[in-house]
């Protein structure tokens, strides 16, 4: 008896919604989702033009009898899903039984099988019409050829966007397929050349070496933590190493792949600081659950899903990253900047194809977007434990007005002297501004500060949340305040200046809660007021920077997650004078 069970109607409505082959990359999922369904531990996926000559899937599953193979091609065939049930609790890995009758619709398909006894068969379709059919060699498992895609879809066929782009796609795909399936030895070939391959050993942190370089999976890291209901692990690589792009981040849930913005968010928020915006580390998380906690009806076809108690899970998976990020050794050393071969995410990939990667290399190491100023950095910090954080080192001088040089036995270390006061000043601001009212003090001369209309309106409405601050204000006229008392930490000859920015920060952010307020008026004002780029610092400054750098929580990256400190070794130094190999 066959493995293929017919859907019921309902089902079968409830799926073809999102019956759509868009591009090469959909075929390539639907067979490969297939493949892994049919337990396969080999699956090779073979290309030609990135799949838009020809798509092949070989598999050595299960395979089928002459019956399933036929049936296979029927609309609402599945041996996927079997009841609604089963679709909720997505158990299987594909939510839709009708990825061959699509394909078949639009392309030519030819499918050969076996279930590995003494026969095998063959059958072929074309616009959705069986071609041809006959005996075929008994190799146990599957092997599907698509060829025309979009032969008879014209419109489609202009809507690709050439075989980089697509194959890019595709290559993504199968990374993510692989972390899912670390005990599946994948093959993706294009135009007969191998692109990626996994051995199916089953050791996920070999498959995230084949796809960001084993010199990034070396230095990654497991995290783990159970909650109740949710148990998560994963790795995650050094911060230090990080992508311009969030495809870096791989969500699996019971063995699927799946997309979902809140958790997404969480990661990103775990790396504050320590990562610059719009960089992200590379991280896989692993999510099990019961099933009845995943809610698929948001969209099947576009593999986001919601948990119910999202908040729950935020929490635990938050947990469980900081605890690991923490341990990270975050002195950037200038060896890791040079990062494996990056050509696996959709940009990277593209960005490798046209050969950009020196310009990769550069988006790494620059930083500096520094602005113009010449102010004068002061710091009261109050004393703190001084924490080692920060090695020994001997200041050498400055160089570029910008970096201050040390040296130890064990390299030369750069430190960047605006984000290291900007991390000074931050971590200073946000202590004074958890004690608002300890620290505000009466002006002998108050100040006037003048709004617009609409502003003098929202001012009146929230001065309770700007007295927070510890700035106490009173009506001056229609269309200004007396600034009557200012916290006690605003630099001296500033008071004006900031003042502006915590009003205009508190008019800006009216719906965020106090503490997200602080941190980024924190970040504002330090940045604002710190020592900048080609600004002269002598050797006094130094050292007070260096003694309150020390003291700080996270003295390696700036509040914006740009790096303070660059080592650059001993020995890669030698290297590159062939001192040493
Ligand atoms: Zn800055
Ligand atoms: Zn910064």
């Amino acid at each position: 008896m066959g493995v293929i069970i017919k859907l019921d109607e309902h089902i079968a409505n409830m799926i073809a919604a999102g019956e759509v082959i868009e591009r090469p990359a959909n075929v390539v999922k639907e067979l490969t989702e297939n493949a892994i369904d049919a337990n396969s531990s080999v699956i090779e996926i073979d290309l030609k033009e990135a799949g838009m000559e020809m798509i092949r899937i070989t598999d050595n599953g299960c395979g089928m009898d002459e019956a399933d193979a036929n049936s296979a091609f029927e609309r609402h065939a599945t041996s996927k899903i079997k009841s609604e049930y089963d679709l909720f609790r997505i158990h299987s890995l594909g939510f839709r039984g009708e990825a061959l009758p699509s394909i078949a619709a639009i392309a030519k398909i030819e499918l050969t099988t076996s279930l590995g006894d003494n026969t095998g068969y063959k059958i072929a379709f074309q616009a959705g019409k069986k071609i041809s059919s006959g005996v075929a060699a008994a190799r146990k498992g599957t092997a599907i050829t698509v060829t025309k895609l979009f032969y008879n879809t014209p419109a489609r066929l202009k809507y690709m966007k050439g075989p980089n782009y697509e194959l890019a796609i595709i290559t993504e795909l199968v990374d993510k397929f692989a972390l899912a399936h670390p005990d599946v030895a994948f093959t993706l070939i294009n135009n007969g050349k191998v692109l990626f391959k996994t051995s199916g050993s089953g050791n996920v942190l070999e498959v995230l070496g084949s796809i960001y370089g084993y010199s990034v999976a070396k230095q990654m890291k497991l995290f783990k933590n159970d909650g109740r209901d949710y148990q998560i692990n994963g790795y995650i690589a050094n911060p230090l190493i990080n992508r311009s792009s969030k495809n870096c981040i791989t969500l699996i849930t019971n063995g699927r792949v799946i997309k979902n913005p809140k958790i997404i968010s969480t990661v990103v928020a775990a790396f504050d600081q320590r990562i610059p915006k719009g960089r992200y580390a590379i991280t896989l998380i692993n999510i099990t659950c019961d099933p009845l906690l995943i809610d698929v009806n948001i969209h099947p076809t576009k593999q986001e899903i919601k948990f119910s108690e999202e908040a729950k899970l935020s929490n635990v998976l938050t947990a469980a990253l900081k605890k690991t990020i923490d341990q990270f050794a975050m002195i950037q050393e200038s060896e890791n900047l040079v990062i494996g071969p990056s050509i696996n995410t959709i940009q990277d990939q593209l960005d490798f194809l046209g050969d950009n990667s020196l310009e990769n290399m550069k988006a790494v190491i620059d930083y500096s977007v520094f602005e113009q100023s010449t102010e004068k950095h002061e710091m009261t910090l109050p004393p703190l434990e001084t924490s080692n954080l920060i090695p020994d080192m001997e200041y050498i001088g400055q160089y570029a007005g910008t970096y201050l040089l040390f040296q130890n036995t064990d390299g030369l270390y750069l430190v960047d002297q605006h984000a290291a006061a900007e991390r000074i000043r931050y971590e200073n601001y946000i202590l004074h501004m958890s004690h608002p009212q300890k620290t505000y003090y009466d002006l002998l001369i108050p100040f006037n500060l003048d709004f617009s209309n609409h502003d003098v309106i929202l001012i009146n409405d929230h001065m309770t949340e700007i007295s927070a601050f510890g700035i106490i204000l009173s009506p001056s006229g229609n269309q200004s305040f007396f600034i009557n008392s200012v916290p006690s930490w605003f630099p001296k000859g500033l008071e004006e200046a900031y003042t502006e920015e915590v009003i205009n920060l508190v008019l800006e952010s009216l719906d965020l809660n106090v503490a997200t307020v602080r941190d980024e008026l924190a970040k504002r004002l330090a940045c604002k007021q710190s020592i900048k780029a080609n600004h002269y610092v002598n050797d006094g400054e130094v050292q007070t920077i260096m003694h309150d750098l020390r003291q700080c929580n996270n003295p390696h990256t700036c509040p914006h997650g740009r790096p303070i400190i660059v080592k650059i070794s001993l020995r890669e130094i030698e290297k590159m004078f062939k001192r040493v190999m």
